[in-house]
């Protein structure tokens, strides 16, 4: 109500309409010299030194080239593929018959994408060599507005149900769109510099394997039974980077804690089926039996976890070592457990400790680790 009927705020809002219209038609336009006249007639200011001398928008160039053969004179230029889509949409018909796929589904990868990044920085966040998670998603033409925002809604729950923190996540819907796409909206997490992109969206209709068709000569078509017409499929993609998304999950999950005896820890708050090591177990001195005791336990977990064994310094500073690296369970070996075969085991993050039979502990620890209550709740 207050956004439609106060004054101030219709007016500013018209404003930045205005702006984005013009800006979108610029950009869409290849208008180098608009944007840079928006850029003038705003009065923008470079937020660190303060001053409006800008060099002229230009044009970028985001591929790497090199060359393939043998011999110079016989070589072609080649690029290096800078997202991993396209060997997706050159496999999705061996894909669809060999595996009896029926439209609507998803062929997803990982692999290697290539940049010439302008400036590679912020850590891992922005890098000319990276990893990307892709799906395409083959979709009856004329759906793809609602896969998309289905698409869209499923990968920010998977992102929220991470447990990452409140809050982290938001949407950026594209205003400028890619020339093979119909929409695009990114998903942008909370990093340590601010809110930036994590995850792509993107509906990219049947650009992709029209231009594969065109170019190859190879129809790329499917035959859907219950239309029974074929037709080239609209796909909805899903793009992440593998890097961005260990640095979103590193850097929310480590935490500085102060404790109630005025003590710090260093503790990385990682959710337990993300963590690498799930297990420590540790005997509580070097002697008396109790490391080959925790040798037998080791020998129960093993097969189905990464554990860490620890017999060195005092418990709490092994304890200490295990939250840094974000242990979410550490078992500990006493002399309580050589008379009744029990162990305690340690939570990370609230530090409490239970008593809990041998017996038990394969069963505790499967079900503390695993990810299917994460992915039931999708
Ligand atoms: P940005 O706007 O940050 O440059 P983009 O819009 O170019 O990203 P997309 O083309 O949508 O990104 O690529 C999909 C995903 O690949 C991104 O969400 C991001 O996680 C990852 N990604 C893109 N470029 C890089 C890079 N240079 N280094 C690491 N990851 C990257």
């Amino acid at each position: 109500m207050f956004r439609s009927t106060n004054g101030r705020v219709v007016e500013n809002q018209t404003k930045i309409d205005t702006i984005n219209t013009r800006f979108k038609s610029a950009l869409e336009a290849n208008d180098m010299e608009g944007i840079k006249q928006i850029i003038i007639d705003l009065e923008i200011v470079c937020p660190i030194s303060g001053t409006k001398n800008w060099t002229d928008v230009r044009q970028f160039n985001l591929m790497f080239s090199t060359e393939m053969g043998s011999v110079s004179e016989d070589s072609s230029k080649i690029y290096l593929r800078p997202e991993t889509a396209q060997g997706i949409f050159v496999n999705f018909l061996n894909v669809q018959k060999t595996g009896r796929m029926r439209i609507p589904f998803g062929i997803a990868q990982i692999g290697k994408a290539f940049r010439n990044e302008i400036v590679a920085r912020q850590f891992i966040f922005r890098m000319r060599e990276f990893e990307q998670m892709e799906m395409q998603f083959f979709v009856r033409p004329g759906t793809e507005m609602e896969w998309y925002e289905t698409w869209k809604a499923k990968r920010m729950q998977w992102h929220k149900a991470l447990g990452l923190g409140e809050g982290k996540q938001r949407f950026h819907d594209h205003l400028k769109l890619a020339h093979y796409a119909n929409a695009a909206a990114d998903i942008e997490f909370e990093f340590p510099f601010g809110f930036k992109e994590l995850e792509g969206i993107h509906s990219r209709t049947d650009f992709d394997l029209k231009s594969h068709e065109e170019f190859s000569g190879k129809k790329l078509r499917y035959f859907d039974p219950e239309l029974n017409e074929s037709y080239i499929p609209y796909v909805v993609e899903t793009s992440i980077g593998l890097d961005r998304m260990f640095l979103a999950i590193l850097s929310s999950a480590y935490n500085e804690e102060k404790l109630e005896d005025g003590s710090t820890r260093d503790v990385l708050n990682i959710p337990a089926f993300l963590a690498p090591v799930k297990v420590a177990v540790m005997p509580l001195t070097k002697k008396d039996g109790l490391p080959e005791k925790a040798r037998e336990i080791i020998d129960i977990l093993k097969y189905e976890h990464i554990y860490q064994y620890d017999e060195k310094d005092a418990i709490g500073k092994r304890y200490r070592r295990q939250d840094a690296i974000g242990t979410p369970f550490c078992i500990t070996v006493d002399h309580q457990t050589l008379e009744d075969n029990t162990v305690t085991i340690r939570e990370r993050d609230t530090m409490t400790q239970e008593r809990v039979a041998i017996a038990d502990l394969q069963r505790i620890v499967n079900a503390k680790v695993s990810i299917n209550e994460v992915l039931k709740s999708l």
